[in-house]
C-alpha cells in the first residue's frame, strides 16, 4: 500500500487520501503554480497510527524515499550543517478544519544548521527568529509544553528591550531566547529539545497524526458534523521564508468577498513575518491591495494565479502565500467558507459568468444557510448607542450579555443566558466559547483571522478587528474610546453585517429574505446586492427540480396564509387542540370531561361544534383548493383541566371557608382520575376517540359541515382527516365507522358531496410493524416523527433533553439530536418499512412526514430517498424544506 504521494503525484479530487490541503497543493502543483515541492502522507497512514499506536511498517522507509527526492531537487538536505533544507509539516484533513489540528514550521532547525541558515541567507537575525519559532512550536505542539511559558519568555526579552514588538529584537536577543526555550523544554518535558532533524520530522508528523483526536478537533467535527473517523493527513512542504525582511511577507486571500460575494481583492498581508503570524493577529495586517505598492510584481502574479484559480475550481478560493525576497510561492488553497448571503449571490454570479449551471447552483446552497438568511436584522433607533465600529466579520444580528472567556460563555448560555464572547483575539480553546455564544466580539484582527473564519463555518455572527475597543480579559470588561466602561454582564448588539457595536439591546427588523416571502418587498428591489434575487432563482430551480411536495403545520387561517405565501402546498398537520382552549371552550371541554351521562355530554359536544365548525371553515378558505389534513384530538384530556396543585389549593381554601365549590370538587376528582404517570404513553389520541362517545364523531361532523358550507359558497376545500396514535388496525376500524358514518349523515343532510379522505398517523412502533394491516383502513399515512423517536427509542423528548443529551452528544452516541434530524438506522428504517408494506397493501397510498423532522434539511434528502409525497413543516421553514426537496432531487 502506497502512503506518501509527493504533490506531483496527487490531484484535487483525492481528498478522501491526501486531505484538502494536500490534494490542493497538488492541485497547484499540477497548474504549473509556484508551490514549494513536497509531499504528503496519506489519511491512512494516520488511522493505522491511530488504531494501533504506531507507523505502518512501511512508512518510514517510504518517508525516506520522498525526503531523498525532496533533497536532490532542492540540492541541499534536511538540517544540513553548512546548507539545511527545512520543512514544515502541517495536519490536512478531508473537510478543513481552520486552526483545529496541528502544524510545525522551520523542521530542520538546530543548534549546528542554524549557522548554516545563517550561510544560506546572510541574515542573522532570521535564522535565530526562525530557530526560536521552531522551539516554540514544537515545544508546544509536539512536546506538549504549555505555549504560556514561552509567551511569558518572548514578553520578558521585548519588555528587557523596552518594545511591543517581535520585530525589534535583535539576532543576539533572539539566540538568547532558543536558550530560555530549550531550557523550557528540559525542564517541563525531562528531555533536550531534539537535534537530530528526522527526528524532529517524524515527531511532527506523530504529533499531526494524534492532534486528529485532539480536545478542539473532536469538538470542532461535533460541531460541524464530520466524521470522527476520516484521520487526517501530513503535508511535508520545503519552507519558503516570509520573515527573510521587508522585501519578504505572508498573506491570505479570497478570490471574492467571502461576506458579501462581491468581486474584488479581499485579503490580509503582513511584511517581514511567517504564516501563524497573520492569522494570530501579532501586528495589525494591511489591506492586500496595498502590497500592490509594496511589489507590483508579486501582487500582479498574485491577481493573475487568483483569477486562474478561481475559473479551475469555478468557485471562491482562499489562498494562503508568501513571498521570499519578492518571490511569490502559494501555500494552499480550498474553496472558500462563506456567509449565507455569499454562497446565494456568489452561486448565482457563477451561473451569469457561465461558469456553472443552475443544478451546480443548487447543489452550492443549502437549507442551512436559506434559514440563517431569514432571521431578522437590526433596525438601531434614535436610543441605541454605537460604541463602536469593528470589521463585519459575518453576518447576523446578536444580543447578549458580555462575557470574557470561554468557560463563562459556555456556563452563562447552559443556564439560558444569552451571552456575546468579546475577547482582544480568539484562539482555537475559545472553540465552546464560540459555540455558546449569540455572537463573538474581538478588538483585533481581520477578516481572516481565527474569529471570522470560525464564526463564517458556523453561521454565527462576528464583528472583529474593533480597534477602539480597550479590551481587558483579566478585569472582565472593555471600554470604549469616549471612556465608557462595559462590564461583564452587560448587554451589547453587535451587527455582523455593518460591523457596528452598540450598548444596550437594539430592536430587530425582518429580513429582506422574509420580505420577499411574505410579499410586502416591492418588486425590483435591488436588496443587499441580489441577494433577493438570487434566493428567488434557487427557490425557484429547486421546486422545479423537487418531487416532494411541501406542506405546512398550520391550525389556523393566519398561520395558512402565510403558509401559502411561502409556498406551502396544502396543510399536512391541523393541531385541533387549540380549538378546545379559551375561556368558553374550556368550560365546554370540562362539561364534556365531567359529564357522566349521555345527555350532559351530548350538550357538551353540541355546544363545542359551532365553535370547531367556524374555525375550520377560516382555515378552508384560507387553503381554498389545497389539501387541508386534519388531525383529530391528541392529547391527554388533563391538560385542558386546571393544574392539580392550584385547584387543591382552591378546594382546601374554600374547605377552610367552609364554603366547598361543588363543580370544584368534581373538577378535583376528575383530575386525580385523569392523572397519569407517563401521559405521553397514555388515554390520548386514537385512545380518546375510542372511550369518549361522540367527540370524534363532533369533530369529523364539523369538518364535514364545514366543508358543505364552503361548497355551497362556491369555494373548493379538500379536508382530510387524520387519526392520531394508532397501533393497530381495529382501532382505526372502529373509528373509521364512525367517521364514514358521519360523512354520510352530513352529506345527506346538506345534500353536497364530500370526498374526505380519511388515514392515520404512523408513530408508535407498532403501527409502522404492522403498516401493511393499518393500510387496508387507512387512505394516507402522515409519519408522525416526533412521536416516533420518542417511541423507538423509549425515551421522552420533554424529559431526556434537558438531561442526559448534552453527555450523548459528548459521548459521540449521538452526532446530532434524533429529534433534529431522523435517526436513519432506526426511526428512518421504521418510516422506510411502514412506507413499502403500506404501498403494498394499497398502491395509490399518501405517504407524508408531519413531525419537526419535515423542516430538517438531512431529514428532507431521508424522506426523498424513502419515496414520501411530502413533508409539512412549519410557515418559516416551508422556503428551506422546498430548496432542500429540490436539491435531494438532483
Ligand atoms: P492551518 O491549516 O492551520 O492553516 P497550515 O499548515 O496551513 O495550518 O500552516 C500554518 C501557517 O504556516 C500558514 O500560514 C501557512 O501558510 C504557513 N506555512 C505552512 N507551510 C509553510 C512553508 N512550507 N513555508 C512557509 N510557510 C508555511
Ligand atoms: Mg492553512
Ligand atoms: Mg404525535
Amino acid at each position: 500500500q502506497k502512503f506518501v504521494y509527493s504533490f506531483t503525484e496527487g490531484n484535487k479530487d483525492l481528498k478522501d487520501l491526501l486531505g484538502g490541503k494536500g490534494a490542493n497543493l497538488a492541485e497547484m502543483t499540477n497548474l504549473g503554480l509556484p508551490v514549494p515541492p513536497g509531499f504528503t502522507i496519506t489519511t491512512e497512514a494516520c488511522k493505522v497510527f491511530l488504531e494501533t499506536g504506531s507507523e505502518p511498517a512501511s512508512l518510514h522507509e517510504e518517508i525516506s524515499r520522498h525526503l531523498v527526492a525532496l533533497e536532490e531537487e532542492m540540492g541541499k538536505q534536511l538540517g544540513q550543517a553548512d546548507n539545511p533544507l527545512l520543512v514544515s509539516v502541517r495536519s490536512g484533513a478531508k473537510f478543513s478544519m481552520p486552526g483545529m489540528m496541528d502544524t510545525v514550521l522551520n523542521i530542520g532547525l538546530s543548534d549546528a544548521s542554524v549557522a548554516g541558515l545563517v550561510a544560506q541567507s546572510g541574515n542573522e537575525r532570521f535564522a535565530w527568529d526562525s530557530y526560536r519559532r521552531l522551539v516554540q512550536m514544537f515545544g508546544k505542539t509536539v512536546l506538549g509544553v504549555d505555549g504560556e511559558l514561552f509567551e511569558e519568555a518572548l514578553e520578558e526579552a521585548k519588555k528587557a528591550k523596552g518594545t511591543e514588538l517581535d520585530l525589534d529584537l535583535t539576532a543576539e536577543d533572539l539566540r538568547a531566547l532558543v536558550d530560555t526555550f530549550k531550557a523550557i523544554v528540559l525542564r517541563e518535558t525531562g528531555r533536550e529539545f531534539p537535534q537530530d532533524p528526522r527526528e524532529q520530522m517524524d515527531l511532527a508528523i506523530h504529533a499531526v497524526f494524534h492532534s486528529w483526536n485532539g480536545d478542539r478537533a473532536r469538538l470542532y467535527r461535533r460541531q460541524e458534523r464530520i466524521p470522527n473517523d476520516l484521520g487526517t493527513a501530513v503535508n511535508v512542504c520545503s519552507m519558503v521564508f516570509g520573515n527573510l525582511g521587508e522585501d519578504s511577507g505572508t498573506g491570505v486571500a479570497f478570490t471574492r468577498d467571502p461576506s458579501t460575494g462581491a468581486v474584488g481583492v479581499y485579503g490580509d498581508y503582513l511584511s517581514n513575518a511567517q504564516g501563524e503570524d497573520v492569522v494570530a493577529g501579532i501586528r495589525n495586517t494591511l489591506q492586500l491591495s496595498e502590497l500592490e505598492k509594496l511589489d507590483k510584481k508579486s501582487y500582479d502574479e498574485l491577481m493573475a494565479i487568483m483569477h486562474k484559480l478561481e475559473l479551475h475550481y469555478r468557485d471562491l478560493c482562499d489562498i494562503e502565500f508568501t513571498i521570499e525576497r519578492g518571490k511569490l510561492w502559494m501555500l494552499q488553497t480550498r474553496i472558500g467558507k462563506r456567509t449565507a448571503a455569499a454562497a446565494f449571490r456568489i452561486a448565482v454570479q457563477l451561473v451569469d459568468q457561465g461558469l456553472i449551471d443552475l443544478d451546480e447552483a443548487l447543489h452550492r446552497v443549502t437549507g442551512g444557510q436559506l434559514a440563517q438568511l431569514m432571521f431578522p436584522r437590526f433596525a438601531p433607533d434614535a436610543s441605541s448607542k454605537q460604541v463602536a465600529r469593528g470589521i463585519a466579520a459575518s453576518p447576523g444580528a446578536a444580543v447578549g450579555k458580555v462575557v470574557f472567556d470561554s468557560y463563562t460563555a459556555v456556563k452563562w448560555s447552559r443556564s439560558g443566558e444569552k451571552v456575546i464572547l468579546v475577547r482582544r483575539e480568539t484562539n482555537p480553546d475559545d472553540l465552546d466559547g464560540m459555540i455558546a455564544a449569540e455572537g463573538i466580539l474581538t478588538s483585533r484582527g481581520g477578516k481572516t483571522s481565527h474569529a471570522a473564519v470560525v464564526a463564517r463555518g458556523m453561521g454565527k455572527t462576528c464583528v472583529c478587528g474593533a480597534e477602539e475597543l480597550e479590551v481587558d480579559t483579566k478585569r472582565r470588561r472593555f471600554t470604549t474610546a469616549d471612556g465608557q466602561v462595559v462590564e461583564e454582564g452587560d448587554v451589547v448588539s453587535i451587527d455582523g453585517a455593518s460591523g457596528k457595536v452598540y450598548l444596550g439591546e437594539v430592536p430587530v427588523l425582518p429580513s429582506p429574505v422574509v420580505e420577499y416571502f411574505e410579499g410586502t418587498l416591492h418588486a425590483g428591489a435591488d436588496v443587499q446586492g441580489g441577494l433577493v434575487q438570487a434566493v428567488h432563482r434557487l427557490v425557484s430551480h429547486a421546486d422545479v427540480r423537487r418531487r416532494l411536495a411541501v406542506r405546512a403545520n398550520a391550525d389556523n387561517a393566519e398561520d395558512a396564509g402565510r403558509a401559502r405565501r411561502y409556498g406551502a402546498q396544502g396543510i399536512g398537520l391541523c393541531r385541533t387542540e387549540h380549538m378546545f382552549l379559551g375561556e368558553e371552550r374550556r368550560k365546554e371541554v370540562e362539561h364534556l370531561i365531567l359529564a357522566d351521562n349521555d345527555k350532559d355530554r351530548e350538550q357538551a359536544l353540541s355546544t363545542l361544534l359551532p365553535l370547531q365548525k367556524g374555525d375550520f371553515v377560516e382555515l378552508f378558505q384560507a387553503m381554498d383548493g389545497l389539501p387541508v389534513t386534519v388531525r383529530l384530538l391528541d392529547p391527554p384530556l388533563h391538560e385542558f383541566l386546571p393544574d392539580i396543585t392550584e385547584l387543591s389549593v382552591r378546594v382546601a381554601l374554600a374547605e377552610a371557608r367552609k364554603d366547598p365549590n361543588e363543580n370544584d370538587l368534581r373538577l378535583l376528582q376528575a383530575v386525580h382520575k385523569l392523572h397519569e404517570q407517563n401521559p405521553m404513553l397514555g388515554l390520548r389520541g386514537v385512545r380518546l376517540g375510542l372511550v369518549i362517545p361522540g367527540l370524534f364523531g363532533m369533530q369529523v361532523r364539523a369538518i364535514a359541515e364545514a366543508a358543505a358550507e364552503r361548497k355551497l359558497g362556491g369555494g373548493d376545500p379538500r379536508p382530510e382527516v387524520m387519526i392520531p396514535l394508532v397501533g393497530t388496525v381495529q382501532e382505526l376500524e372502529i373509528v373509521r365507522d364512525e367517521c364514514e358514518r358521519v360523512l354520510a349523515e352530513v352529506a345527506s343532510s346538506t345534500g353536497v358531496e364530500l370526498d374526505i379522505k380519511l388515514g392515520t398517523m404512523i408513530e408508535l412502533p407498532r403501527a409502522a410493524i404492522t403498516a401493511g394491516q393499518i393500510a387496508e383502513a387507512a387512505e394516507f399515512f402522515s409519519f408522525g416523527t416526533n412521536d416516533l423517536t420518542q417511541t423507538v427509542w423509549g425515551f421522552s423528548r420533554d424529559d431526556v433533553e434537558a438531561s442526559f443529551f448534552t453527555a450523548y452528544l459528548e459521548k459521540g452516541i449521538f452526532g446530532v439530536s434524533p429529534f433534529e434530524t431522523i435517526d436513519r438506522d432506526g426511526v428512518g428504517a421504521l418510516v422506510k418499512l411502514a412506507a413499502e408494506a403500506g404501498r403494498a397493501t394499497r398502491p395509490d397510498l399518501k405517504l407524508g412526514v408531519c413531525g419537526e423532522h419535515g423542516g430538517d434539511p438531512d431529514s428532507v434528502h431521508f424522506f426523498h430517498e424513502v419515496g414520501l409525497d411530502y413533508v409539512s413543516c412549519s410557515p418559516f421553514r416551508i422556503p428551506v424544506a422546498r430548496l432542500e426537496a429540490g436539491r435531494a432531487a438532483l
